[in-house]
């Protein structure tokens, strides 16, 4: 079997690739490592090999892996790519350093409260529902303009990014772009898209951070929620 840390150079590699095949500079993709259902055992040979930037998608499993991890390495980042929840709010703010999942007035409201109550400033992206899945997190495309607008305007917060997750299904090129328009109209820099199937082609798109679990730490033992 093949182990994480080698898997994680593998990534790097393909990244490293698709950025020239791209025409884009070296490091303009981050590597966010989506560690969600793995232990803090699995993920630790993972940072000694000098990765720092991880993604979860429950505040309540994080909390319950990333403390410790972080006293042994105080410079990494954790992101949050799962759906919060207003009542895990607080935790959130504590625990995370990026939140990619900003998609309605009421989250956004509470970070804003949330984040001058502990004094401290996260990195927020605005996550959009690209292909309109009834199912799925996100705002609406055509709501997403106005939507980082009002993050700005009305709740002091400066949205820094947009991330969205392609219907399984579906060729992701198409939502890959459109997130890049949208991000375009909105006055927005960084673009949170591509995982383990899609990555390349997300950097082909312009993506400047992918998420990618499986392709990293193997397949997960169960499906963790979105
Ligand atoms: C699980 C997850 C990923 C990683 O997916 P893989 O296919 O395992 O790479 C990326 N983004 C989000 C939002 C996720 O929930």
């Amino acid at each position: 079997m093949t182990s994480a840390v080698e898997q994680l150079l593998e990534v790097k590699t393909r990244i490293a690739a698709a950025e020239r095949e791209a025409k884009r500079g070296p490091d303009a993709v981050t590597l966010v490592a989506v560690s969600k259902t793995f232990s803090a055992g699995e993920i630790q040979p993972v940072l000694e090999a000098g990765q720092r930037i991880f993604g979860e998608n429950r505040v309540q499993e994080a909390q319950g892996k990333w403390p410790a991890l972080r006293e042994a390495f105080p410079d990494l980042e954790l992101h949050l790519i799962g759906s919060l929840q207003s009542n895990k709010t607080k935790e959130a703010v504590a625990l995370f350093d990026v939140i990619e999942t900003v998609d309605r007035e009421k989250i956004a409201a509470e970070l804003a409260k949330e984040m001058a109550k502990q004094g401290r400033s996260l990195k927020l992206y605005v996550e959009v529902n690209t292909g309109s899945e009834p199912q799925k997190a996100g705002i609406e495309p055509r709501e997403a303009v106005a939507f980082v607008k009002r993050c700005r305007e009305v709740h002091g917060l400066a949205i820094e990014g947009l991330m969205c997750i392609p219907p399984a299904d579906e060729n992701p090129g198409p939502h890959f772009a459109l997130l890049e328009k949208i991000a375009r109209e909105a006055g927005v820099e960084k673009l949170s898209m591509g995982m383990s199937g899609d990555y390349e082609t997300a950097i082909a798109f312009g993506a400047t951070s992918v998420r990618v679990g499986t392709a990293i730490f193997g397949g997960r033992a169960y499906q963790s929620q979105k």
